[in-house]
């Protein structure tokens, strides 16, 4: 019944906008929400840990995983392989909790294909000057990576139009309550609470 399963949140916007810091800041405030942990073909950063940041995984593998309908979404991003595993969120959903992917945009459009009903998430930046230097300011990237990203970022903005929410990411504390808000207002929708209403009623009289 559609009233039991949980909602499916997808946190998605530009690179660099700050999906990750929102997210990490959401664990402490939301301990009910589950985070989908993404596969990947990118090498670990200092202190990621496989199973916990990500599943990291060769090509081949990451392949294999496609051609077994493994993955919800995929997407190929700066010449590395993203991917959100299935199982785990369908089964998730299904015991009545709410999952959290935080992905980029072309894999947030694969998943609103699959799951219309899902709840998405544009984070926004404040404005594209401060984007820029929150790409260049990670002090991690080549002149090259940084122009790809801010490519890919100006494509990006053109695609809120797909999402059900935008929440500029102006400072995270903001951005988390924003998230939680309409985390809240979602679970109050009519649509969610009519049935178990009827079931009610059907109960006591
Ligand atoms: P990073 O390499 O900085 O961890 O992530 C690069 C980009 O990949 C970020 O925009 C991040 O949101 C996105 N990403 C992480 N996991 C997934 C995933 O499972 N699917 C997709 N489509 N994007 C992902």
């Amino acid at each position: 019944m559609t009233q039991d399963r949980g909602l499916l949140l997808v946190l998605s916007g530009p690179s660099g906008v700050g999906k990750g810091t929102v997210c990490a800041a959401l664990r402490p405030r939301m301990k009910e929400l589950v985070y989908s942990v993404s596969a990947t073909t990118r090498a670990p950063r200092a202190g990621e840990i496989d199973g916990v940041n990500y599943f990291f995984k060769t090509k081949d593998e990451f392949r294999a995983m496609i051609e077994n309908d493994e993955l919800l979404e995929w997407a190929e991003y700066v010449g590395n392989f993203y991917g959100t595993p299935r199982q785990f969120v369908e089964d998730t959903l299904a015991s009545g909790r709410d999952v959290i992917l935080e992905i980029e945009v072309q894999g947030a459009l694969q998943v609103k294909e699959k799951f219309p009903e899902g709840i998405f998430i544009f984070l926004a930046p404040p404005d594209l000057k401060e984007l820029r230097s929150r790409i260049t300011g990670r002090g991690t990237e080549t002149e090259e990576s940084i122009r790809n990203r801010m490519m890919v970022a100006r494509a990006e903005i053109e695609l809120m139009d797909h999402y059900n929410y935008v929440i500029v990411n102006d400072e995270v504390d903001k951005a988390c309550d924003r998230i939680q808000a309409v985390i809240t207002a979602e679970h109050l929708k009519k649509e969610r609470q009519i049935a178990k209403y009827r079931d009610w009623i059907k109960e006591v009289f």
